[in-house]
């Protein structure tokens, strides 16, 4: 039995993204048809981009609930839109208590505090809620970084953000462009690009990704991943869809693990510099191939729960990156 020295169509990959910042769209497409053995070169490509970008760190970041549910919006996947009828928690502003409870865990959990807030996004500055989550931003940030997700922004708003003290700015592109108002018809793809650049342009630092599995092509994700590389962000949130019952989109098959892990290397070969992390439907879709994460190329991931879905205990996520040799840091 003799093996085929077919050259390995994924070398050099790394050397590529690495030296160019990128690959290309046809490679990044390639990438996510391998199959069988090639799917571990892919992997390995990927890796060595991690080890070179982040070395053996895993960054941790955690999110609270700060307002949940009643969004007028209708993204097809959110358990949190008013147009449809879910198990999501629905509750107005939260006492800044819990917000500075969940703050004090963040030490212990070695992460990263995300406060994140249903609804279409803060456009005015002088609303009686703002003005309630800036006063919290400046006491939390004396416990450590704070990062902010508050739905669309204008100058203004991203401004008194940046001033109260937040480090980075959470808002999504949620998928390719040309499938946007296939999963929203309430605003639009240039909306969200509109408030990445204000945080931008305010001195923040972005962290911009999406959802995966909500029906988009291949093509799609490729033209994703390019659409959030032209953006220049800081980081890349992977969801995978975890169906929700009662949203459009709660019928969905969720997605394959490897076809998972492989938009993880994708994205990774693509967006070379950034933090790729693996938040939304983590347990859900890998499974037990949780661990390969980083091994597909990831330098980070959401732990201790989601908006409206548990997540695995934080010890067990600590012991997966121990497990692979890693390390977590915030
Ligand atoms: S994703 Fe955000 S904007 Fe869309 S429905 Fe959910 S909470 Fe509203």
């Amino acid at each position: 039995m003799k093996l085929s020295n077919s050259k390995r169509i994924f070398s050099g990959f790394a050397d590529k993204a690495l030296k160019k910042g990128t690959i290309s769209d046809s490679e990044a497409l390639l990438a996510l048809n391998a199959k069988g053995a090639d799917i571990v070169d892919l992997f390995a490509e990927a890796v060595r981009v991690r080890e070179v970008v982040s070395g053996s760190k895993i960054k941790l970041c955690s999110i609270i609930n700060i307002k949940s549910g009643r969004c007028s919006e209708d993204c097809t996947f959110c358990a949190q839109s008013a147009r449809y009828s879910t198990d999501a928690p629905v509750h107005s502003l939260v006492d800044h208590s819990e917000m500075a409870e969940m703050a004090s865990k963040m030490k212990e959990w070695k992460s990263r505090l995300g406060i994140v807030s249903s609804g279409k996004g803060v456009l005015k500055g002088d609303s009686a809620e703002f003005q309630k989550i800036l006063q919290s931003i400046r006491h939390l940030v004396k416990k450590g970084p704070v990062h902010a997700s508050l739905g669309l922004l204008s100058d203004e708003t991203a401004r008194l953000l940046k001033d109260a003290g937040v480090e980075m700015y959470h808002h999504n592109i949620e998928t390719a462009p040309s499938f946007f108002k296939k999963i929203c018809r309430t605003h639009t793809f240039a909306d969200r690009v509109h408030t990445v650049k204000v945080a931008k342009e305010a001195g923040m630092e972005v962290c911009c990704g999406g959802i995966l599995g909500l029906g988009e092509t291949l093509k799609q994700r490729v033209e994703m991943a390019r659409a959030i590389h032209n953006l220049n962000v800081d980081a890349i949130p992977l969801n995978f869809l975890n169906p929700i019952p009662g949203t459009p989109l709660g019928n969905r098959k969720p997605m394959l693990p490897l076809e998972a892990l492989k938009i993880v290397a994708m994205f990774r070969l693509v967006n070379p510099k950034k933090e790729v992390k693996v938040c939304g439907g983590r347990e859900t879709v890998l499974g037990d191939l949780q661990g390969m994460l980083f091994f597909a190329g990831a330098s980070g991931m959401m732990v201790g729960g989601y908006l409206t879905t548990r997540g695995r205990s934080v010890e067990a996520d600590h012991r997966m990156v121990s497990d692979c040799g890693l390390t977590a840091v915030k």
